[in-house]
């Protein structure tokens, strides 16, 4: 057992760590420390009920204050870590302390990526990421008309389901020719993109958009050559993993830390968690995951490995999205080639897509079908091979297709 763990990032993934650690017997000293000026919170509700106004914000809280007096973890919020010494194993934090360490935490996460176009810093453009995002767009909601969304991946759609229930005109400027096009496959994106439609969100897929216009505040969005009017804006184009510290103290990484089976960086005494990860998925392929499942298991798995349990991380990769009365939810990664069954009518708004490789369940999207999307990930775990008649069969309930 070390006797001193640092955990950087107070996230998802930060307040699964503490809790694993005492769990598995790690009596040393724990260290949090985290940028924000929060304990770890939970993001899935800022895009949802949060934004909505239904939430309240007590409950963003993973854990109360209590949680991290009883684990005996020295908390620092509102504070960044600067930068790693792994020679002498000590990190620096932006106020100057040092934190010394014998295994070290990384759940550094990830951050929005900005759009670089001509009037992106107008007043009126907002990202989220954060409770500060929210609580600085939330208001204006209320006083604004025409929201437009760039980019029609699950945030940005979040969004324009919220602000439809705010009465906002809501445009949504896609680059890709269809909604969600990196987390979803073709008939869950038209599904999707009919449903906001229906709700009267106006689409321009295939649109970059090219510039912010207004004097001194947002005014219009200049896309496919036009100018479209909107008096508030929500980017939503993805994310970026936060590898700084990793890459400054010469850790293995590209487009997220590389992390083993274990969750262990290139240095053994260093663990990476979350969203600033990239690993080997369970078929071999190097990817970098953006979800709760992931930064949960892998904390959990970092966590094992630092108490002297290793234990290999092979989870399904599992992810949901609400929208109106939607709930998506998907197990397992879908590929370019699956073969694809469909089970259930989306006009009755409660199907599947399943998703079949080399005959074994692979992944599954379930929307509004809770039964299809256990079932389906209790399959994708076992590798299990389903006749893809038996899937489409909606008379034969999923707990006899298991
Ligand atoms: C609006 C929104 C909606 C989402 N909805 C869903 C959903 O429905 N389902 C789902 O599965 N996932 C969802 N996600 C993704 C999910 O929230 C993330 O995958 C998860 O939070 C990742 O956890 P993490 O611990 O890796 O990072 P985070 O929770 O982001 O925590 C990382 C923390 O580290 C801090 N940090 C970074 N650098 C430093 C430093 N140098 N020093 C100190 N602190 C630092 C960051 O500021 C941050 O507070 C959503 C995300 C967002 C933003």
């Amino acid at each position: 057992m070390p006797e001193k763990i640092v955990i950087i990032g107070a996230g998802q993934a930060a307040a699964q760590a503490i809790a694993t650690l005492r769990a598995e017997g790690f009596d040393g000293s724990l260290t949090l420390v985290g940028d924000e000026p929060f304990a770890p919170y939970q993001r899935p509700p800022l895009s949802k009920t949060y934004l909505a106004g239904t939430f309240e914000r007590d409950r963003l809280f993973l854990k109360p204050d209590a949680f991290y007096t009883e684990a005996k973890c020295t908390t620092i919020f509102g504070v960044a870590a600067q930068s790693i010494d792994r020679s002498t194993k000590k990190v620096t934090l932006v106020d100057g302390r040092t934190l010394s360490y014998d295994k070290l935490l990384l759940a550094t996460g990830s951050r929005v990526r900005l759009i670089r176009v001509p009037g992106a810093d107008l007043p009126g453009i907002h990202y989220l990421r954060s409770i500060a995002d929210v609580d600085g767009l939330r208001p204006t909601f209320k006083t604004s008309k025409h929201l437009a969304v760039i980019g029609g991946g699950y945030i940005g759609l979040e969004v324009a389901a919220v602000a439809r229930k705010y009465g906002l005109a809501v445009t949504v400027f896609e680059a890709l020719d269809r909604v969600m096009a990196r987390a979803v496959s073709k008939p869950i994106s038209d599904f999707y993109e009919k449903v906001h439609r229906d709700a009267g969100v106006v689409f321009h897929l295939n649109t970059g958009v090219e510039g912010f216009e207004g004097k001194g505040k947002l005014e219009a969005i200049r896309a496919g050559g036009k100018s479209w009017p909107s008096d508030v804006a929500l980017v939503g184009i993805g994310i970026m993993p936060n590898c700084e510290l990793a890459k400054a103290s010469g850790l293995t990484f590209g487009d997220g830390i590389h992390v083993n089976e274990f969750c262990q960086t290139s240095d053994p005494d260093i663990f990476a968690a979350g969203d600033c990860t990239r690993h080997h998925g369970r078929d071999g392929a190097h990817i970098r995951l953006e979800c709760v499942q992931n930064a949960i298991d892998q904390a959990k798995h970092a966590a094992l490995a630092m108490a002297g349990k290793p234990s290999t991380y092979r989870e399904v990769p599992w992810f949901w999205s609400d929208q109106y009365d939607l709930k998506l939810q998907i197990a397992g990664l879908i590929r370019e080639g699956d073969q694809t069954v469909a089970r259930g009518d989306p006009a009755s708004r409660k199907f599947a897509v399943f998703h079949l490789r080399n005959g074994a369940v692979a992944a599954v999207e379930a929307v509004n079908a809770a039964p299809e999307y256990l079932v389906g990930r209790k399959l994708i775990g076992e590798g299990a091979h389903v006749a893809p008649e038996r899937l489409a069969d909606t008379a034969i309930p999923m707990k006899n297709i298991a």
